[in-house]
């Protein structure tokens, strides 16, 4: 057994003496001194593990001094007291203050048993500070961090009352606003934004602000150095992202419904055509008309995909929520996935754990982003194979993950972080697909994002790519039971 090393810091020789009697048969060395600023530093000096103050060095009624006691050098010694069992008050003062246990005299034989619990508490309560004071400097930083920010951020506490905001956020809501509710003063609002409320981690939402600007923000949850939970929010100014998209979405809406009239006119007199209503036909011409059919459903196709990017972009579309299992999912797609692989001779593999936990969720929109996906990577693979992989990833509270890997042409550095933007198509001057408006990856990461998923990409130039959806598991629930 390890020997601890006790101080005793008073005036009261009785007590002194049984102490040293008590311990010494224990094993434990003993020393003691008065209860002063020489007293600490001779418990210094003997490298105290435990130190016994006794209560009749203050005042009657008043607690340990222990800041005194830390500040004069003993930091990390377990204090706890000794006192006369009529010192209630001093006693429990001391515990609260911070001592981690009393002795009271006249001291008893077997204190053993009473030290080991002191030394025992001592060394929780040393982990417990220790730990506060890394939440501390770590929000300390945080704060430092969140000040230099030209975005407005915010600490507000689970009651979403306003702890703290820094000087981008004060600029755009006004200052001396803490203590008051985040929901009323920053969105002038009577009760909790519904997102806020329903969300337990982090949430993403988008708001316009007093200052007439789009953000969208970010939460996620913070501790305190009180061990209490508060939520911390950051906004990015997006409001030429928004202005763009406003834009976007006149010119899409106005030219897909434009094109949408002749293309049904073409349509309808191209089968008047080929049915021989407008009089015979030669095989040539019925060759040229069939190929008129086959582009104008091509293009049919572009713009039935403009005017569902558009909605689904703009947030007008919703969601058919149900809790679905990925098999379920699988099964709208994989017959068009695997004809798509089989006409281009290409392997597709599909790889599905048993017991995946199951995702709430529109089962027709997440298809959507696998057939995307998939779809993609079996265009751009001339040989070798497609694969799809799902899996469970146990980050926040759980993500089911759908991977999509092929070797296909892979692509360029440059290109992969704006694959994801709307009508974008990486040039190359190689391959020629003609399919495709460069719209199936925008509108699958907006959808993935709607389900409070992500959806991202890797890539190899001339070596293949890997597409991974992210989506939360349905609640409470681990496995598909
Ligand atoms: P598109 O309709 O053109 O396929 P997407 O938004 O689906 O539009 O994809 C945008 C572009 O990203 C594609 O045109 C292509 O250049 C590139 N891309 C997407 N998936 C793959 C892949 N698996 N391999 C190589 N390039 C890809």
């Amino acid at each position: 057994m390890k020997v601890y090393k006790v101080a005793y810091l008073g005036s009261d020789n009785e007590a002194a003496l049984a102490l040293e009697a008590s311990l010494s048969k224990a094993g434990m060395p003993f020393a003691s001194a008065i209860g002063d600023q020489s007293g600490v530093k001779k418990a210094l000096e003997f490298n105290a593990d435990i130190v016994l103050w006794d209560l009749d060095n203050n005042p009657r009624g008043k607690p340990v001094p222990l800041e005194q006691i830390r500040k004069a050098g003993l930091v990390r010694q377990p204090v706890a007291v000794v006192a006369s069992r009529d010192n209630t008050e001093g006693l429990i003062q001391s515990l609260a203050a911070g001592a981690v246990d009393f002795i009271y005299k006249p001291v008893k034989d077997d204190l053993l048993p009473r030290i080991i619990a002191a030394l025992n508490v001592g060394q929780k309560q040393r982990r417990i500070e220790w730990y506060q004071r890394v939440i501390e400097d770590t929000n300390k930083q945080l704060h430092g961090i969140l000040s230099t920010l030209k975005d407005p951020a915010y600490v507000v506490s689970p009651e979403y009352q306003i702890l703290y905001m820094n000087r981008a956020a004060e600029e755009i809501f006004g200052e001396g606003l803490r203590g008051g509710a985040c929901f009323h003063l920053f969105y002038d609002r009577a009760d909790p934004c519904e997102i806020c409320a329903k969300s337990k981690g982090p949430a993403r939402w988008r708001a316009v602000l007093k200052n007439g600007k789009s953000y969208r923000f970010v939460s996620a949850l913070i501790r305190n150095e009180r061990g209490e939970v508060e939520k911390i929010a950051v906004g990015t100014d997006v409001t030429p992202d928004e202005e763009v998209r406003k834009i976007h979405k006149t010119f899409i809406s106005n030219v897909s419904h434009d094109l949408r009239t002749p293309l049904a006119a073409i349509d309808q007199y191209v089968n008047i055509m080929m049915e021989g209503l407008a009089g015979e036909l030669t095989y040539e011409q019925k060759q040229y008309l069939s190929v008129i059919k086959r582009s104008s459903f091509r293009l049919g196709n572009i713009i039935e995909n403009l005017i569902d990017a558009n909605n689904v972009l703009s947030g007008h579309f919703k969601l058919k929520m149900q809790v679905l299992t990925i098999e379920e999912i699988f099964s709208v797609v994989m017959d068009r996935l695997q004809s798509q692989a089989d006409d281009k001779g290409i392997t597709l593999q599909v790889q599905v754990p048993d017991d995946l936990p199951r995702v709430y969720g529109d089962k027709a929109r997440i298809a959507q982003v696998i057939a995307n996906v998939a779809g993609n990577s079996i265009k751009f693979t001339e040989q070798g194979m497609v694969q799809i992989r799902a899996g469970f990833m146990p980050r926040d509270e759980g993500r089911l993950i759908v991977s999509v890997e092929d070797t296909g042409i892979g692509i360029p550095k440059e290109d992969l972080g704006k694959i994801f933007e709307l009508f974008y198509r990486v040039e190359n001057d190689n391959v020629y697909v003609e399919e495709g408006a460069g719209l199936g990856l925008a509108i699958s990461r907006e959808i993935a994002r709607t389900h409070g998923g992500t959806l991202w990409a890797e890539s190899l130039e001339g070596m293949g790519s890997a597409f991974h959806i992210a989506l939360p598991v349905h609640k409470g629930q681990q496995s598909t039971e």
